[in-house]
């Protein structure tokens, strides 16, 4: 999938929408979640033009990886969320149910949030 720079995310990187910020640094832009999920739903997206997990992963500079990662640990230091605990998910493709073609990972905190998915089938 080609990387499509009008996408949601990459306008609100370009301060062409805005958006309730949470925090941000040379390698990635974390904002509250205009639909939340839970009593704290953070999305946190690298500055650069990567379509998905595996996109970002195969295709990204060692220092955006890296960047990127660490920017992740800093936003969950800002929000303190360590002790009562999170969950990190993020979403690929149709199965994945991902809407917005950036790549991003959600956090979600502020509850007990309960199994792991809303269904689930007996393993093959
Ligand atoms: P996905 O399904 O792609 O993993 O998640 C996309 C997320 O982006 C959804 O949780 C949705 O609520 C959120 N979202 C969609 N449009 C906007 C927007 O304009 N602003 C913000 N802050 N979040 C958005």
């Amino acid at each position: 999938m080609t990387y499509d720079v009008g996408n949601i995310f990459a306008k609100i990187l370009r301060a062409e929408i805005p958006c309730k910020k949470v925090l941000e640094d040379d390698w990635g832009f974390a904002f509250h979640d205009i639909a939340p999920k839970a009593p704290l739903h953070v999305l946190m997206i690298p500055k650069g033009p990567y379509t998905d997990s595996q996109d970002f992963y195969q295709n990204a500079t060692p220092d955006e990886i890296t960047g990127f990662g660490r920017f992740v640990a800093k936003v969950i230091g800002a929000l303190n969320v360590k002790e009562d605990g999170y969950r990190l998910l993020s979403n690929c493709g149709l199965n994945g149910g991902q809407e917005v073609p950036h790549y991003h990972i959600h956090l979600f905190a502020g509850k007990p949030l309960g199994p792991m998915l809303a269904t689930s089938v007996t393993a093959a």
